[in-house]
């Protein structure tokens, strides 16, 4: 069977988070659905795969809601579950950023038939910015873009206030992109308040440019935060530009380190990874908690253990 995958988000106030984490859950008891649904007062973030009848059922289920009506879902096919299970949850923010930004002062929304033109009209003055976590873009990123070397989504902050230190922000034209589109909503926020008055960003992310404008100026494959990790951005698209870490033969097939203490998520090829064990250092396979390597042609993320 092939399972429709939904990446979606909105930024629209919901009273009571709680009661639809509940409401949720209820629609999904008897439908088959997983993944990862985030929500809070200001929206809600969901990825999930489901039957395509499940599928259907809930984007009708949440357009059928006003506060919901203007979502976009964003469709990939898949052959099985891309989630180990459903999960639905409060968050305090849908984007962990750890301060505030004014959610009406966003950048502008540029589609992606409109994002490819300014691609190739673009400038010395802009910067073409890959808001994406290092791992992400390793893979995978847009032609010419600037990469800037985070770990984790709390650490735009420091990086905004670096780069307005080396670019005025009166004379620099920003275009910012993520996966989904849902980090750029908050970052385009805080780069203008920074003070870069020019800022724009990709409607429906990188996700919605593959289904509409194919592979043009991209290079590699996309990084998904589900069981997998990288998929050609649209069909036929194939291209590998990551390397092993250990050897450096090209590869993007990503492990978590098998040392449940480390458990970092690397880029490694099938024969490097037997040969440490999925270890992303010697160190790491002498480790007190490494668990037993498995075999597989396409490695999925690995939670880490329970310190006991
Ligand atoms: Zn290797
Ligand atoms: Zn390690």
């Amino acid at each position: 069977m092939e399972y429709f995958v939904l990446a979606y988000y909105l930024f629209t106030p919901v009273d009571d988070p709680a009661l639809e984490v509940i409401r949720h859950k209820e629609f999904f008891n008897s439908r088959d659905v997983k993944g990862r649904i985030y929500l809070s007062k200001e929206g809600i973030n969901g990825q999930m795969s489901a039957s395509p009848e499940a599928a259907g059922e809930y984007m009708e289920w949440l357009h059928s809601d006003p506060r919901f009506q203007k979502i976009s879902f964003k469709i990939h096919r898949h052959f099985e579950h891309c989630f180990p299970r459903a999960t639905v949850k409060v968050r305090p923010q849908l984007v962990a950023l750890d301060q505030e930004v004014d959610m009406g002062k966003t950048g502008a929304h540029v589609t992606p038939a409109a994002w490819k033109k300014m691609l190739q009209e673009r400038g010395e003055e802009t910067v073409l910015l890959d808001v994406r976590n290092a791992y992400e873009w390793e893979i995978g990123h847009f032609e010419g873009a600037e990469r800037p070397l985070l770990d984790q989504f709390r650490e735009f902050p420091a990086y905004a206030k670096k780069m307005k230190e080396t670019r005025d922000p009166s004379q620099t034209k920003v275009m910012m992109y993520c996966t989904g589109g849902i980090r750029c909503e908050v970052y385009s926020a805080l780069l203008k308040k920074e003070g870069f008055e020019e800022v724009y960003q990709l409607e429906g992310g990188i996700i919605q440019y593959g289904l509409d404008e194919g592979t043009h100026h991209w290079k590699g494959k996309l990084f998904v935060f589900d069981d997998r990790l990288a998929v050609p951005l649209c069909d036929d698209a194939s291209e590998v530009i990551s390397r092993c870490r250990h050897c450096q033969e090209t590869s993007d097939l990503y492990f978590n380190c098998a040392n449940m203490d480390c458990n970092e998520l690397f880029i490694a090829c099938p024969s490097c990874a037997d040969k440490l064990q999925g270890c992303c250092s010697s160190p790491c396979q002498t480790a007190p908690r490494v668990r037993p390597y498995q075999k597989s042609e396409r490695p999925k993320p690995f939670r880490r253990w329970p310190k006991s």
